[in-house]
């Protein structure tokens, strides 16, 4: 995404978007944002991004929630900070206007996932991927369990949670191969 673009609200609004993400109560309280930043100057995501949050994440987490206001949808949706969110909940935490952050960013991935499948990474496909293909995303070290004299887990609950995952629907959110 370019850094730095002049938006034309009468074109790049988006009402539908603001009616659909207005309906959500978590979403709502993106209306109650006044820029103060604090949301911001908490989040480890952009402080680890310093100097220049801005290039690597295309807009910040205050930027975020005004723009979903102003009905800004794929400016906010191609945003990588959307991607980049850990979901640690430090903005929701800080901030003064009790909007909840965290969740509004969750809803946007979700919107991303049904309507931009483009946009999601290939790191978080692999997750996926993996997820469905293996039951977990890293190997169990049966070496170190016998050390610690921890029971052997080789296939406790995996399939279960593969199936609990396809049965969900993974599969076709992120259009993977299972
Ligand atoms: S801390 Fe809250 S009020 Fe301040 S910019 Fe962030 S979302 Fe808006
Ligand atoms: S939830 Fe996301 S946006 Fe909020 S502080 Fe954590 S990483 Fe930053």
């Amino acid at each position: 995404m370019e850094s730095e673009k002049t938006l034309d609200l009468s074109k790049d609004r988006n009402k539908e978007f603001v009616e659909n993400m207005f309906s959500s109560i978590q979403a709502k309280t993106s209306a109650y944002c006044f820029q103060c930043m604090t949301c911001t100057n908490g989040c480890p995501v952009v402080l680890n991004y310093q100097p220049n949050p801005r290039e690597e994440l295309d807009l910040l987490p205050h930027q975020i929630m005004y723009s979903v206001r102003l009905g800004l949808k794929d400016l906010v949706l191609e945003s990588r900070m959307l991607w980049a969110c850990t979901e640690c909940y430090m903005c929701t935490e800080y901030c003064p206007q009790g909007i909840q952050v965290c969740d509004v960013i969750y809803e946007l991935k979700n919107l991303a996932v049904k309507e931009r499948k483009d946009l999601i990474p290939r790191g978080l496909r692999i997750f996926a991927n993996t997820l469905l293909d293996q039951g977990r995303t890293a190997e169990i070290m049966d070496w170190e369990r016998e050390d610690l004299e921890l029971p052997d887990l080789s296939g406790a609950g995996d399939e279960v949670l593969q199936e609990l995952l396809r049965k969900l629907g993974l599969p076709e959110l992120i259009e993977t191969k299972s």
